[in-house]
Parts: C-alpha cells; sequence; structure tokens
C-alpha cells in the first residue's frame, strides 16, 4: 500500500520535497497554516546556488522555467564604507548562473504550481507511535493519521518536538526590514546606489544591506546587535518613531546610505533566531524535518537553499526505498545532518563578522566568498 506522506509547511523545503515526490508519482498531502496562497507579502528575492537550490530545480524539473525568470545580474555586490566610499564593487560576468536572484513570491509560484495545498490547516501537534501511525493534530481540534509527517514548518515547527526537544535561541541581532517601491523613478540615487543586485555598508556592530527584487522594488535590511526586546518597544508599528530610532542607530553615516531609512513606509523587526549548530536527533520512526524547521541558522544566502535541496533529497530517497521507507528517511537524516553542519557553522561565524566589533571583519568575508 503506498504511504500517507504529510508536509507540514508550504515554504521552499516543503513545496520541494512534493513538487518532486509527485514528479515521481507519490500522492502527498501538504498542508499549510497560512489561509490562502496570498495570506502574507512572499518576501523579498533568494539567491538560489548552482549546487543547492538550483539542484533542487533541476530534480524537481523547474531549472528552464527558473532561467528563465531568475536575475544573473543580481549577483552584483558593492561594498561601502560608513562614509559612503566604494570598497569593493563586484559585477557578474556575462555566463555567470552560479547563483542568480528570483523573488520568492516568483519562485513559490514555480513550485507551487501542479501541486495541491490544503491551506488554512495550521498544525498544532505530531504524535508518533500509533498503531495505525503518526497523529496530527490541526488549530481547528481535528486529527488525521498519516504513516510519514515531515516537518517543513520553518522556525518555530510544531512538528519538531515529536523528535527534539530543541528550541531556537536569539543570536543576538536583529534585522529590520523595510521596502523601496519605483526605485528608479522615485529614488534614482538610491537606484544607482543599489545598482543591479546589492549593496552593503558594514560599520561597527551594525550594517545596512539593500537587495534589488524584480519589478523596481528594493528590501532595505538594518541588521544590529541589540537586546531581544529591543524590537518590541516601543511599538515598531509606530514607522515614525522607529525611523528615528534607526537614524540614530546609524547616526554619523554619509547622508546618501541614510536614505535608505528614509523612504520606507513601514517596518518589520526580525530577532535572528537559529537553532544549535549541528541539531540532530535520534531517527523518530513516521516522523522528520527538514529546512529551518531542522537547521535553523543566520540568514547569510543559505537557507532556502538547504531546505530545498533538503526536500528533493528526501523524496528522492524515498521514490527509491518505496519499500522501506524507515530507511529512507535515515539514509536522508544523515546527510542533510551533515550538510547543514558545515553550513550552520560557515553562516554562524558569518554573521559574527558580517555584525561585528571590527567592520574590517566583514569586506575580508566578502573577500574570501567572492570570485575574485
Ligand atoms: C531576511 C531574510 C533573508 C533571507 N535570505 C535568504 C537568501 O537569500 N537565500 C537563502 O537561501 N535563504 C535566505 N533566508 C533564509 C530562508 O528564508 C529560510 O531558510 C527558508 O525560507 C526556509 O525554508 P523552509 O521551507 O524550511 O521554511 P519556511 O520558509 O519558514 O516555510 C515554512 C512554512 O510552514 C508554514 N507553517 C509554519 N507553521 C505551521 C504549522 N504549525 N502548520 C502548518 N504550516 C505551518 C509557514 O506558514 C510557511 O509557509 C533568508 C531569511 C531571512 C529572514
Amino acid at each position: 500500500m503506498r504511504q500517507r506522506i504529510a508536509v507540514v509547511g508550504s515554504g521552499p523545503g516543503g513545496l520541494t520535497l512534493a513538487r518532486v515526490l509527485h514528479r515521481h508519482g507519490h500522492p502527498v498531502t501538504v498542508l499549510e497554516r497560512d489561509p490562502t496562497r496570498d495570506a502574507r507579502p512572499p518576501g523579498g528575492t533568494l539567491d538560489l546556488h548552482e549546487g543547492l537550490g538550483q539542484r533542487a530545480l533541476e530534480k524537481a524539473g523547474l531549472l528552464a522555467e527558473f532561467r528563465a525568470l531568475s536575475r544573473p545580474e543580481g549577483q552584483a555586490m558593492r561594498i561601502l564604507d560608513t562614509d559612503g566610499t566604494v570598497l569593493r564593487d563586484w559585477r557578474p560576468g556575462p555566463d555567470d548562473l552560479a547563483q542568480p536572484e528570483i523573488d520568492r513570491g516568483q519562485l513559490r509560484d514555480l513550485l507551487l504550481d501542479s501541486l495541491d495545498v490544503r491551506w488554512g490547516r495550521g498544525v498544532t501537534r505530531v504524535v508518533p507511535g500509533g498503531g495505525d501511525g503518526v497523529l496530527v493534530h490541526f488549530e481547528d481540534g481535528s486529527r488525521e493519521t498519516f504513516d510519514l509527517v515531515v516537518g517543513a514548518d520553518g522556525a518555530w515547527s510544531r512538528v519538531r518536538p515529536a523528535v527534539s526537544p530543541a528550541t531556537p535561541h536569539y543570536t543576538g541581532v536583529t534585522s529590520v526590514e523595510t521596502s523601496l517601491d519605483d526605485v528608479d523613478t522615485r529614488h534614482p540615487d538610491l537606484a544607482r546606489l543599489i545598482g543591479d543586485g546589492s549593496v552593503g555598508v558594514y560599520g561597527v556592530n551594525r550594517c545596512l544591506v539593500a537587495q534589488r527584487t524584480c519589478g523596481g522594488h528594493a528590501k532595505v535590511y538594518a541588521q544590529f546587535r541589540v537586546p531581544l526586546d529591543w524590537a518590541t518597544d516601543p511599538d515598531p508599528a509606530d514607522t515614525e518613531a522607529m525611523r528615528s530610532r534607526l537614524l540614530a542607530m546609524f547616526d554619523g553615516w554619509a547622508a546618501p546610505v541614510l536614505e535608505l531609512l528614509c523612504h520606507g513606509k513601514a517596518f518589520t523587526p526580525r530577532p535572528l533566531h537559529v537553532l544549535p549548530v549541528s541539531h540532530t536527533w535520534p531517527h523518530v520512526p513516521g516522523v522528520t524535518l527538514l529546512g529551518d524547521a531542522a537547521h535553523l541558522m543566520p540568514p547569510l544566502g543559505a537557507g532556502a537553499n538547504l531546505a530545498m535541496l533538503d526536500g528533493a533529497e528526501l523524496a528522492e530517497s524515498l521514490a527509491a526505498t518505496p519499500d522501506d521507507p524507515g530507511k529512507a528517511v535515515r539514509t536522508f537524516e544523515r546527510h542533510m545532518g551533515e550538510r547543514a553542519t558545515k553550513w550552520a557553522h560557515f553562516t554562524t561565524s558569518g554573521l559574527t563578522r558580517l555584525v561585528s566589533p571590527d567592520p574590517t571583519q566583514a569586506l575580508a568575508l566578502f573577500d574570501e566568498v567572492q570570485p575574485s
């Protein structure tokens, strides 16, 4: 009999798993808490690496569609000093497809196509070990049983407690996000500052990063070391109070750089949390995790890539061993754990260097990872 597989969460990881399973002809149920597909703004842009996110899209049969939508020019990266001096200006070569950018919304639409998601199905808990399978409890009080439940439900996973007691902890860094619209026509100076891809300005224990998304929009991220409650007091919904706080935080930086903070209509603070590096768990039959639910790490361009490759590899492992799903999941968990540990070390030390008392650390990090 076919395994009844439930994927909890329709982020990049869960959708890639479902899509690759679907491609192998395996039915799968995707359970998503959001009430509809467009319940939340999808967010900014993601760079998908050749060996990670792009590999996953290849397994999903979507690489050509990705190439058509993505922005190779978005790989451009400029680093400025806090006085506005340009320190580095990297531009991709004409055939450079190492890590093109794609908007999250475009990626989600690509993956969602051909999949049925059950919207408004928030999971509250998962109980393995029952005779008939794994019991999934929903927010509306209902329950359903599956043979395999995959927690792809992100940082605050409700599936995770079924396999591990780990919970995310605060890194000490908070990121505040805002958006710019029509940058080329309304803010041409900022459009030039951001260029085709991203600009980053690194000071003592703080940085400002802006990234182009498609359609003339851009996202701006201010990141700094503050206590966890910085984000809630005063109320972040008071846009002008938040703007004043941010401008005070970056006082003394060049005026053209500070302009990045002057036009956003709303600010969203996100204290950055992580799971312990090397988060693994003893295998629990019928339940596993992938993506942020398994290995939440600092947002340094890896998380969605890893979640997608996790999803694609778990699907392939299940398809390759249909008679022994337990073995397929154990093999997947071992591979995922090894890869995630490597990236968790890299991104953890990366965040320490990017938001550092010594801003030359940020520049040194970029010099190490950018092609010369
Ligand atoms: C500011 C920022 C920038 C980033 N930039 C990049 C980047 O450039 N490149 C990159 O690779 N990564 C980036 N990341 C990291 C990336 O966003 C995450 O690692 C990635 O989204 C994880 O994917 P996921 O599928 O595991 O989980 P998520 O994307 O978090 O998706 C989880 C899904 O589960 C749903 N869900 C949650 N709880 C429940 C529940 N109880 N029941 C049912 N459904 C539930 C959620 O609604 C959501 O749809 C960035 C992160 C941030 C914060």
